[in-house]
């Protein structure tokens, strides 16, 4: 931003917004594209807001018990991997009404055409768009409504949620601009780190997700070391050396892969980990990587074990943690449905 344009967020105070659908087992790349950056932000002396978003994780099925399974789960994968209920609000996004509510009141300002651009929209439609939900190809109404709801201002995720996060900037100010108000801010996306967009362990071009039918193209946060072990060792991956410098990697989507992925979990740049691992095959780094994957991954596995002893913990976490996020965000709904001309009388 440069000096002559005045900060459109200047009158809002800094708040962190993120979340993540408990759509499956939480993988490398949720942690290292999103988890650890959460963790990070609690350090920041900003109000950190964290959810597992179950209503978009229901924009594809979900079996009714492996969803509930899985929302514990992820709750205690943040936990395990830092996130403290005590300095971050921490809840599932069903547990408070207001995103649902405001999801609505979003759908009426967003057009259709901005959801038809959406990459996400395409990908996971496929061809089968005449099939998918309704709520899949509202998915960005309701995670703009996600994170206007809390006005937050700083959104830290992933590659793949950029676009998200223009979109919800772009609904905010049609918003402002219809109602004539300076009343939603305009999020900014923090994607940071060397392990922004991970890709599968078997096709370096596609993302690394939760989802993927197959298991092997994922590392789970739940995964065994063992299991962490032998998904390294059969990545897909070409017969060359790795290079002695980052040009070296073009072209070469799965060593990019593996090589940012080790950067990522040693906290350095990638250039360092080719100043390290160049000229080696991957007989050599596969298994390094695999040691470093571990020794990063087995803690947070075993203190989600620990926590996963106890869901009832869990679910009272979640709980007292929708109660702070609901006393920030009904407000701000209330307000909206004013600004919108809804009389509310009761
Ligand atoms: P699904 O396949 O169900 O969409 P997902 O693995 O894409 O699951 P999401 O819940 O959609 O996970 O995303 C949660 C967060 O993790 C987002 O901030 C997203 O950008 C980030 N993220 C997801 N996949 C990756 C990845 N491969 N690399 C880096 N960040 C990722
Ligand atoms: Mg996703």
């Amino acid at each position: 931003m440069t000096d002559a344009q005045p900060n459109p967020n200047a009158k809002f105070k800094r708040r962190i917004f993120s979340g993540i659908q408990p759509s499956g087992n939480l993988t490398l790349g949720n942690y290292l594209g999103a988890l650890r950056r959460f963790v990070e932000k609690q350090d920041e002396g900003i109000e950190t807001i964290y959810c597992l978003v179950d209503l978009h994780a229901i924009t594809v099925w979900q079996d009714p018990d492996a969803l509930r399974h899985q929302t514990r789960e992820a709750a205690a994968g943040f936990i395990a991997a830092g996130i403290d209920p005590e300095r971050s609000i921490l809840f599932n996004q069903s547990q408070v009404g207001g995103h649902a509510e405001l999801a609505w009141l979003m759908n009426c300002v967003a057009r259709m055409g901005w959801m038809n651009r959406m990459t996400q929209w395409k990908d996971k439609a496929g061809k089968n768009a005449e099939k998918a939900s309704l709520g899949l190809f509202a998915y960005p109404s309701l995670m703009a409504a996600d994170i206007l709801l809390y006005h937050a201002t700083e959104v830290p995720v992933g590659e793949d949620q950029k676009q998200h996060v223009e979109l919800t900037r772009d609904i905010a100010a049609k918003f402002n601009h219809d109602y004539k108000v300076d009343f939603f801010p305009q999020p900014d996306s923090v994607i940071e780190g060397a392990a922004t967009r991970v890709m599968s362990l078997r096709d370096g071009t596609k993302k690394m997700s939760k989802s993927d039918p197959s298991d092997a193209s994922r590392i789970n946060l739940t995964d065994s070391p063992d299991a962490i072990a032998k998904k390294i060792r059969k990545a897909v991956t070409d017969p060359e050396p790795l290079p002695e410098t980052l040009e070296g990697l073009e072209g070469r989507a799965e060593a990019r892969n593996l090589v940012n992925i080790y950067a990522a979990l040693a906290g350095k740049t990638p250039a360092e980990v080719l100043g390290e691992y160049g000229g080696e095959g991957f007989g050599k780094f596969k298994p390094a990587l695999a040691d470093l994957a571990v020794s990063v991954m087995e803690p947070i596995n075993a203190e989600m074990n620990r926590l996963m002893q106890d869901p009832a913990e869990i679910d009272r976490i979640l709980g007292r943690g929708a109660e702070q996020a609901d006393a920030i965000a009904r407000p701000i709904l209330e307000k909206t449905y004013e600004i919108m001309g809804m009389v509310r009388s009761r």
